[in-house]
């Protein structure tokens, strides 16, 4: 089985951290019936982009001497990790990483001196620290008697110039990772490349934006056609509630791209889910897994899952919004009578999360309430309106939902008499939304929750 797998910052933090990794990498290596070697990327060591992102800060606020301070620490800070991790190979990576350290001190000194920072420079500064992470970890592979090979992920990942945010050119990358990639694995060597880093096609340093390794995983991995991406975190799974409303949610064993997006929007932070979209349109599945437990089965997004029969997949809650109540008998079989209001949202730049209709009146929920008094004075132009802040969204997440009809009717029944203010339900029927008083959510969540948990 040919695998890509991706380890975040927390499970690179540190030389433990990365002695796991490896044990993990082995297991894999020993479970794979042609022992075939695996992709593996990784991110920045724990916190070091956001360190990277303050020093570019400072260059660009000309407080060089602060910025140099700062990369003195982060340069101590991977010298102790690689030293920690590598015997054989420890001075020639601890030249490497001082090499890398000092490259970066003098470009932070020079945007410093001209106070200024351009995307293109800025993404200079962050590429660094996963340039520094996968350079430690092929070293500690190859220490520890795993074959592996270090790839300059920007030899192999082509994006385009808009740096900070830069897309990859799937063509041209996949092509580059048959050609530089594939060999080593075939040689039986662990690639090991850093996440969220490319480059032009004119070389020049880009990155994916902040979380960016998850969606460099996902590349390589649809490039290389591999039969599973692996996101190695420090949380079990997706949860099927969050635990902090929820006292014991379980972790869902598999899900639906589509369900996993659903959730996204509510918090469900365990991964951006159109960072693995080039897997998921290439059928390969992600599975997300914890590498402090390693022997548990994570959870597995692909496609097309479905869930158990009569079960949904996962509840997710997000509290504080507001319901906007539109009313006019003016919008009575009238048309163009949406457009209008829906272009006072626009104007006043202001999402609209849950919609539901009846022939008089609409209502919305909104999020971002900064230009609340203006929308609803706009409103007041054409239709009554009124607004009920502290309420919330229950979102129910399951593919059943569309097979079994029942589903609905058990969910809306468990919240008994907890009052439901707008109930709303799309025709790709993947979720119910319930929108209810913030103070009524625990005690909807834990229903929920008992009814399909
Ligand atoms: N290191 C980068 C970040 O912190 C990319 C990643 O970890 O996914 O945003
Ligand atoms: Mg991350």
């Amino acid at each position: 089985m040919s695998v890509v797998m991706k380890f975040g910052g927390t499970s690179v933090a540190d030389p433990d951290a990365i002695n796991r990794l490896i044990g993990i990498v082995r297991g894999q290596q020993a479970k794979s019936a042609n022992r075939s070697a695996p992709v593996v990327v990784v991110s920045a060591l724990a916190g070091v982009t956001d360190t990277l992102v303050a020093v570019a800060q400072m260059a660009e606020d000309g407080e060089g001497a602060r910025a140099a301070t700062e990369l003195e620490a982060l340069q101590e800070r991977h010298l102790t990790v690689a030293a920690a991790v590598t015997s054989a190979s420890r001075a020639k990576l601890l030249a490497d990483v001082r090499c890398e350290f000092q490259e970066l001190t003098g470009l932070v000194h020079a945007l410093a001196v001209l106070r200024e920072v351009s995307p293109r420079s800025r993404d200079a500064v962050h590429a660094v620290g996963e340039v520094v992470s996968s350079r430690i970890v092929a070293a500690a592979f190859a220490d520890q008697g795993v074959p592996s090979a270090w790839i300059d992920a920007r030899t192999v990942l082509v994006t385009d110039a808009e740096h900070n945010a830069a897309a990859p050119d799937m063509i041209e990358t996949c092509e580059r990772a048959r050609a530089r990639v594939a060999p080593e694995l075939a040689a039986g060597n662990v690639a090991v490349l850093g996440g969220f880093i490319g480059a032009t096609a004119h070389g020049v340093t880009s990155t994916l934006g902040r979380g960016g390794s998850d969606y460099s995983a996902a590349i390589f991995g649809a490039c290389l056609d591999v039969d599973e991406i692996q996101i190695w975190t420090d949380v079990d799974g997706m949860l099927t509630a969050d635990p902090r409303i929820v006292p014991q949610p379980r972790v869902v064993p598999q899900l639906s791209f589509a369900e996993a997006s659903e959730l996204a929007y509510f918090g469900a932070k365990v991964l951006h889910p159109s960072t693995i979209l080039p897997a998921v349109t290439k059928n390969i599945p992600v599975r997300i897994l914890n590498s402090r437990k390693p022997e548990n089965a994570g959870t597995r997004i692909t496609a097309d899952a479905m869930p158990d029969a009569g079960r949904l997949t996962a509840i997710a809650c997000k509290r504080d919004v507001t319901v906007i109540d539109i009313t006019s008998t003016r919008m009575l079989m009238a048309h163009g009578f949406l457009r209008r209001l829906f272009e006072v949202f626009e104007r006043f730049k202001t999402a609209v999360d849950v919609v539901t209709t009846s022939e008089v009146s609409v209502s919305v929920t909104v999020d971002d309430t900064r230009r609340l008094e203006a929308i609803l004075d706009n409103l007041h132009n054409f239709a009554e309106a009124s607004c009920e802040r502290e309420m919330a969204i229950i979102c129910a997440v399951g593919e059943n939902l569309r097979a079994d009809p029942t589903l609905f009717g058990k969910a809306v029944t468990s919240l008994d008499r907890i009052p439901l203010r707008l109930v709303s339900q799309a025709a790709s029927r993947r979720n119910i939304t319930f929108v209810l008083r913030n103070s009524d959510v625990p005690h909807a969540m834990m229903r929920l929750h008992e009814t399909f948990f």
